[in-house]
């Protein structure tokens, strides 16, 4: 420890996905000085708990656009810091058993087009040919998220 920097341009606390995402951006804009303590060990917060869930989905539309830009940081991330990652992009299927979240899925879906994501309505029947197995009789429509996965949140 006897090398441990006592000073910083900046200090980050806590190494769960919010202060790594930090730490690897100022990182790319060229900021070396920076140091990230963590109590524990990397990712044991929340992060370590997460199921890994990467949506694109949201109704807010500072979030999708976090999202959305996640989603394409996630697809390099791997190859870029040359180390694998379960990182799986299967697309999703959001159900919707009222007219309300139709027009729910509607909204996100126009600012997801805005924002360059292939967010698209669905009929019953077109849930039920991508997903044949598929209860359909009280489904109103159906949201399809191409980009939807998932990723471990640890590596
Ligand atoms: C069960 C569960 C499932 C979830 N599923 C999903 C999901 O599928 N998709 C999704 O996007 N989100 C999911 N989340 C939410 C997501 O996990 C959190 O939003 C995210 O991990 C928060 O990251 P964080 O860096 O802010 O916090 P944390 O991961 O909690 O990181 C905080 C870190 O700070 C450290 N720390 C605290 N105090 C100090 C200190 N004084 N000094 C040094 N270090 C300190 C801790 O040890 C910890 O490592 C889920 C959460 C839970 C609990």
């Amino acid at each position: 420890m006897a090398d441990f920097p006592t000073t910083a341009r900046v200090v980050i606390i806590g190494g769960g996905v919010v202060g790594v995402s930090t730490l690897y951006h100022l990182a790319k804009k060229g900021w070396t000085d920076c140091v990230l303590l963590e109590k524990n060990e990397l990712t044991a917060g929340s992060t370590w708990h997460a199921a890994g869930n990467c949506p694109s989905f949201s109704t807010s539309w500072a979030v999708m656009n976090m999202q959305r830009y996640s989603l394409g940081l996630y697809k390099g991330l791997a190859e870029e810091v040359d180390y694998p990652m379960n990182y799986h992009v299967t697309g999703s299927i959001r159900l919707a058993h009222s007219k309300e979240r139709m027009q729910e899925f509607a909204r996100a879906m126009g600012m997801g087009n805005y924002q360059g994501l292939n967010l698209r309505l669905m009929t019953p029947d077109d849930a039920k040919e991508m997903y044949p197995f598929l209860e359909t009789h009280d489904l109103e429509g159906a949201l399809y998220d191409p980009d939807d996965g998932d990723i471990d949140p640890a590596q």
